[in-house]
């Protein structure tokens, strides 16, 4: 497929953090960006060449992009994958408006995700109250989860008894949900991979990800497992990219459990929190990969130059009326930080990240750790 250059028009929906580091990363290579996005203080607005400022569905916005722009991208999982499907008419889309739907819905994922031969947690369709009563034993403990629009651990209810669940699936307002078996967690992981329409593909080294109250704290990578674990799970990533017929970037977690088995939590059709380390320890980071795999460009390889930690910064530090400490992390010389701009600071709200560089990972979680403390101190 002919590949398109700078200074061609890139497009993508959705202004989020990850739409500001894309944005940043097709500019830095000379393309122009379109963004579309309702909030008029979306985080890539600041960057990006045109901002339409238009509801999801407005359909003379996405017309406009669809004629403008050589290619168009989402970082939004929530988008209308119809949208994207209904824009690939008038210009090239990556992810598919296909993969952006199966990402969308907990249900389609999982039930993807095994048909590609993969292992998932035991889980049970519940569409409606009466998909509830039959055995829930083989999912209990569990998690009730709404099968769609649930980020962050947001739409999720830990259940024990089969009371819980049937409580849990009103609570949640009685959508369409799903019941997973609550599973042992030994290590959480993700792989990214990037793909393009040839099948030339990229999986970034694995990351081991930390999670509180339901929100990425700190990615380590390499990921603290043996070679053979981690070509595994990059193998597993690979198979579901392939299985797809992928193009653009993907994000896969996983589950490590106590006996070393692998299962596949979900994947996300788009660049990921537990890849910004990339952005300063990798030879090509994963928004640089969005650019190149919707471009119809090789994959940039993915080795990483250091071992790094990533600390997520969540608008819980930020003191009334002031800011935090930046000055711990901007002292540091080994530390890069990453602002989104967001105005407003809210409990759970992704504000930025930092990224620390180290010669070991042992000695980047020490540090990564400490910075941390003292800034929520
Ligand atoms: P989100 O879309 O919010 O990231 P996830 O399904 O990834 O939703 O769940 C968020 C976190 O909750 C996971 O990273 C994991 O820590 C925990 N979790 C989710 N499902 C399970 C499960 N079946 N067993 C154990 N822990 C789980
Ligand atoms: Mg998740």
């Amino acid at each position: 497929m002919r590949a398109i250059l700078p200074p061609a028009m890139l497009g993508i929906l959705g202004g989020g953090q990850l739409g500001r580091m894309f944005t940043v990363a097709a500019k830095r290579m000379g393309y122009r960006v379109t963004v579309l996005d309702p909030d008029p203080e979306a985080p890539a607005a600041a960057f990006a060449d045109l901002h339409l400022c238009t509801a999801w569905d407005d359909a003379a916005a996405l017309r406009q992009l669809g004629q403008t722009c050589a290619a168009i991208t989402t970082e939004f999982e929530n988008v209308s994958a119809q949208a994207m499907t209904d824009l690939a008419r008038l210009t090239r889309v990556s992810p598919s408006g296909e993969c952006v739907a199966i990402a969308q819905n907990r249900i389609a994922e999982k039930s993807w995700i095994n048909m590609a031969g993969l292992p998932t947690t035991a889980y049970l369709p519940a569409e409606r109250s009466a998909d509830l009563e039959v055995d829930l034993a083989p999912y209990l403990p569990g998690i009730l989860k709404t099968a769609r629009l649930g980020y962050d651990g947001k739409g999720q209810r830990r259940v024990k008894t089969a009371e819980e669940a049937r409580a849990a699936f009103a609570e949640l307002g009685g959508q369409p949900c799903i019941l997973e078996k609550m599973l042992e967690l030994k290590l959480e992981l993700s792989a990214i991979v990037a793909r393009t329409s040839s099948a030339q593909l990229e999986v970034f080294p694995v990351a081991e990800n930390r999670h509180e109250n339901g929100i990425l704290d700190v990615s380590i990578v390499p990921a603290r497992i043996d070679a053979a674990l981690a070509a595994r799970v990059r193998d597993m990533a690979r198979k579901l990219a392939d299985t797809l017929d992928y193009v653009g970037v993907l994000t896969v977690e996983f589950f490590l459990l106590a006996d070393d088995s692998l299962v596949v939590n979900e994947i996300a059709p788009r660049p990921h929190n537990s890849g910004h380390h990339t952005l300063d320890a990798c030879v090509t980071d994963q928004f640089q990969q969005q650019v190149r795999t919707m471009c119809g460009l090789l994959p940039g390889k993915v080795e990483l130059l250091t071992p790094a930690v990533m600390v997520n910064v969540l608008g819980d530090i930020w003191p009334a009326g002031g800011e935090p400490h930046w000055d711990v992390l901007m002292e540091a010389p080994n530390v890069h930080l990453h602002l989104y701009g967001k105005r407003e600071a809210r409990p759970g709200r992704k504000m930025g990240h930092f990224n620390v560089l180290a010669a070991s990972v042992e000695d980047a979680l020490e540090q990564a750790e400490a910075l941390r403390d003292t800034l929520k101190a």
